[in-house]
């Protein structure tokens, strides 16, 4: 049995003896990309000078690499500062871990995968050229000792220099053949908090544009959405996964936001901004009969009232909004709307089942929202995300979702669908 692999970060799926081996052969571990944030996260200084006498073997190692416990995104985000200290991201080294992690990979079982790789926010365009073509290189020359193939996606910094970095990848494509066939997607990942997709709109414009203008060298746009928003209500989270996939986006990560049950937060205070709750109002009277339609329960006065009493407010102060019973069930409703609008585009979503229960603090996969996904008929992608931090594969996320409750036919019908979304048909690449 063949699956396809469409969410993965390439470092991330470094498993805890690669960055053992790597790591105590780096002279010079850039250390502060890791202390900085392990000290805030947890008050305690990390003795860098004794580091691997402290974790003297792989095994000691994942004490503090595997994420296999729940928490938020930032107690994520430090592992993968590990990772950042560690290895030296040069052109040698991308081409081994490029190897080692698609070779792995095809022994279980992937005939196809797409390995998203972030460069350093100082990176120039020289180095775009070398890192993607590095990628490349090593992707064609496991394939051509397989029957597998691979391709490379280019994550960008949400709050970077992606305009500039964009028309660096472009003339890269342009100027190399293996860039050009190997290169077939863009991304936006890490903090996602206070970056709305609206944000991305002329961005995204543009690349869609350029698809058209030249097929080509088309590039899918991916775009994580709705796996942490500890700045805003679940209900403006849902609205973020449904602009998303209105602006183009083609493949949306893990949209956690979107399907959860938000009942836990009953009686909670969520805070946002003033600019976002407008926001979510003005989305609510645009679409009221729709969402009445839905069973969304508000008056259309109320919205008018809200509105007017936000209006003359400062757009960037915080509000608090009572999660109370009826704004979550309305909340719930509102969900069913966006996603039988995601139902209809063409947006697919891509479920990390492991990382979604790590980083969404999902109590067990009964919570997951892919249940609600399924049941709403979205297309769906299930994928590993980072398996070297999570200790995981693409059949174990299968497995453990069968364990869940979804039905072997479901999850056939994931698998085999998912080679209907790689990038390059997505993007209509000729
Ligand atoms: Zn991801």
């Amino acid at each position: 049995m063949k699956y396809t692999e469409l969410h993965n970060h390439l470092y991330g799926s470094l498993s805890a003896e690669d960055l053992f081996e790597i790591g105590i052969k780096n002279k010079f571990p850039r250390w502060v990309i890791y202390t900085e944030l392990f000290e805030k996260l947890y008050m305690q200084k990390v003795d860098t000078e004794n580091f691997f006498k402290k974790y003297e073997t792989p095994e000691k190692l994942k004490e503090i690499y595997l994420f296999n416990f729940s928490a938020p995104f930032l107690e994520f985000q430090n592992r993968f500062n590990l990772i950042i200290a560690l290895c030296k991201f040069d052109s040698e080294e991308i081409k081994e871990v490029t190897r080692r992690v698609f070779e792995r990979q095809i022994k279980e079982n992937i005939s196809y995968a797409e390995y998203r790789l972030t460069l350093n926010p100082f990176a120039t365009e020289q180095d775009y050229f070398d890192k993607i073509l590095s990628v490349a290189e090593s992707l064609e020359e496991v394939e051509k000792k397989t029957s597998a193939f691979g391709r490379v996606i280019i994550s960008f910094h949400r709050f970077g220099k992606y305009w500039e970095q964009y028309s660096w990848v472009k003339n890269a494509m342009k100027r190399n053949e293996q860039i050009q066939k190997y290169l077939v997607g863009i991304d936006f990942s890490n903090v996602e908090e206070n970056d709305p997709p609206k944000n991305k709109k002329v961005f995204f414009e543009k690349i869609l544009k350029d698809n058209l203008d030249n097929k080509n060298s088309s590039l899918a746009i991916l775009y994580h959405v709705g796996e942490s928003y500890l700045d805003k209500t679940p209900i403006s989270a849902s609205r973020w996964v449904l602009e998303s996939s209105k602006l183009g986006v083609m493949r949306l990560g893990h949209a956690i936001a979107l399907g959860r049950n938000h009942q836990y937060l009953e009686g909670k205070k969520i805070v946002e901004k003033v600019s976002e709750r407008i926001d979510q109002l003005n989305f609510e009277l645009e679409n009221f009969e729709e969402l009445e339609s839905f069973h969304f329960k508000k008056e259309k006065k109320e919205i008018l009232v809200e509105i007017e009493n936000l209006k003359f407010q400062n757009f960037s102060k915080e509000i608090e909004i009572v999660q109370d019973e009826k704004f979550l069930e309305n909340t719930f409703k509102f969900q069913n709307f966006c996603m039988y609008k995601i139902s209809k585009s063409n947006s697919i979503i891509e479920v990390c089942p492991t990382s979604n229960l790590r980083i969404g603090q999902l109590d067990n996969l009964n919570y997951h929202p892919i249940h609600r996904f399924i049941e709403n008929k979205i297309k769906l992608t299930i994928s590993t995300d980072d398996p070297g931090i999570f200790d995981t594969n693409i059949e174990n996320e299968f497995d453990i979702l069968e364990t869940s409750n979804i039905s072997k036919v479901d999850l056939e019908k994931i698998r085999l669908d998912s080679f209907q979304y790689k990038s390059e048909i997505l993007s209509e690449r000729e």
